[in-house]
């Protein structure tokens, strides 16, 4: 006899009313009360057709009960449990891939000296003081990283360069005259080109802020809080803190350049963790409009590595903010606390990730010799390079990466419920805990889960309270 099952989906409650994430599509599913009953008499048993409408029929006398089931059937949150085990996911031949965005590490030097950045920390992946990269892109390969972009961009109609460093404004001069030539590449193509810079914004000039805002740069800055929490590793080689130097500096990017969005982010550590604390200076003291919080990416054992205890008071903090996210947008207004926003518009969309991000796919890292790696964070690496601004993109290389790293290679991530949207998380983490961009990052997955629990319990209260506020993430 055939029988009925629970499909794979993660289950979870907002604003009164039941929902289930399921896995297999990444969608969002609510449940009336029938269709949740329905659920409930599934639960550590298996039923014939017949038995589970029987069992579920004299609570629900008027409801179209097996209009239900079929629709549970139709979304696989039910569904015949000898029926043949879905197929292994297949990866698909991704050659030719277009190009989305290239991320021009103008410079690898930094004028200031924080004990945990990866470019210049005990974990750092590429030699960049004594190593074959020169120290600053010079304007022919800027330029031949934006002619590498256009050519590899395919039907894609809007193109993105990213300005990345080291402290990018090491290297304004090259970024400002690289900005003009990429607008008339656009044109000349009938594409429109976008452009982001992160910057810890202690180079920042009043000259430098007039071309962002002029250019219509999206800018995010580096900054970790309050002055003490700033300075207790953003500082300058002499030890100086940095807070002082670049106040001043943001208030004037904030005041004069209006037509997008300034970004904060911040790197969180044992000692840097006060996410409300932080959020609150950032936004209501300072004026940013955003700000993204991201764990330091480091070997565990490094004295600022986040323990244990230090990812649970971050998650409890993320969920307090997160609350207070909730509650604005259900009000309408904006809340600026990034890492939400993002993961509900990935909800929204129903995004499926076969790989954590972009890197190698659709966005590649160039580094200041215009070698071409998974992303800015790998830009310089032989071990990771995919070519070069003068020979391409070394398809080859590019499809055995991504056959490498494709979700069907990660076992561990076959029975999660959030590997639709962490797909195994980010290589360079992987690379920096566990020596290669092939392992998930295992380390992280019970706040991943939980993280992603949150955010789904907010889309939920939203579609239910507001959902005019989830029509911003429709396009
Ligand atoms: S890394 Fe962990 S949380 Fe992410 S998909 Fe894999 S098992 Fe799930
Ligand atoms: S590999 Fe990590 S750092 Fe690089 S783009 Fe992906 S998520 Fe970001």
């Amino acid at each position: 006899m055939s029988l009925l099952g629970l499909g794979e989906f993660h289950a979870f409650g907002a604003a009164g009313q039941r929902f289930l994430y399921l896995v297999p599509s990444a969608a969002v599913f609510a449940l009336d009360d029938a269709a949740a009953a329905l659920i409930d008499a599934l639960d550590n048993q298996r039923l014939s057709r017949d038995d589970l409408l029987a069992a579920v029929a004299p609570r629900f006398p008027d409801a179209a009960l097996d209009e239900t089931l079929t629709e549970l059937e139709q979304v696989r949150a039910v569904g015949l449990v000898a029926a043949p085990p879905p197929p292994t996911p297949t990866i698909i031949p991704l050659t030719p891939f277009p190009l989305t965005t290239a991320v021009l590490n103008v410079t690898n030097q930094c004028n200031l000296s924080c004990a945990y950045c990866y470019e210049y920390s005990e974990d750092k992946i590429v030699d960049t003081t004594n190593g074959a990269q020169p120290k600053f892109m010079s304007d022919e390969t800027a330029r031949q990283s934006v002619d590498l972009l256009f050519r590899e961009s395919g039907d894609n109609a809007v193109v993105h360069v990213s300005f990345f460093g080291g402290e990018t404004l090491m290297n304004f001069p090259v970024l400002s005259r690289v900005v003009p030539y990429a607008r008339e590449q656009a044109a000349a193509r009938g594409k429109r080109v976008e452009f982001n810079l992160t910057t810890n914004a202690t180079l920042l000039t009043s000259e430098m802020i007039g071309f962002l805002a002029d250019h219509d740069i999206a800018v995010t800055v580096s900054i970790d809080g309050p002055r003490e929490m700033q300075d207790r590793f953003r500082v300058f080689h002499d030890g100086r803190g940095s807070y002082d130097v670049l106040l001043p500096r943001v208030r004037e990017l904030l005041r004069r350049h209006r037509s997008r969005p300034i970004g904060a982010r911040v790197t969180l550590t044992s000692q840097v963790n006060d996410i409300l604390g932080i959020y609150h200076h950032l936004t209501d003291e300072i004026g940013f409009q955003e700000v993204g919080f991201a764990p330091v990416t480091t070997s565990p054992g490094r004295d600022y590595a986040l323990g244990e205890s230090g990812f649970d008071q971050m998650v409890a903090e993320f969920k307090a903010l997160a609350d207070e996210f909730l509650e604005t947008a259900v009000a309408g207004r904006h809340h600026g606390f990034s890492n939400v926003s993002e993961t509900l518009e990935e909800i929204h969309k129903g995004v499926s990730k076969a790989y954590p991000c972009g890197a190698g796919l659709g966005l590649m890292g160039i580094s200041t010799g215009g070698d071409v790696a998974l992303c800015h964070r790998f830009a310089g690496s032989d071990e990771h390079k995919l070519g070069s601004v003068t020979d391409g993109i070394d398809r080859g290389a590019q499809v055995a990466f991504l056959e490498r790293h494709h979700l069907a290679n990660k076992t561990d991530c076959h029975t999660c419920w959030a590997r639709p949207l962490c797909s195994g998380g980010c290589y360079h983490e992987a690379h920096t805990r566990y020596g290669t961009t092939t392992h998930p990052n295992l380390h992280y997955c019970d706040w991943i889960r939980e993280w992603t629990d949150i955010c789904l319990r907010i889309y939920g209260e939203l579609a239910e309270r507001n959902p005019a506020f989830l029509t911003q993430f429709d396009s």
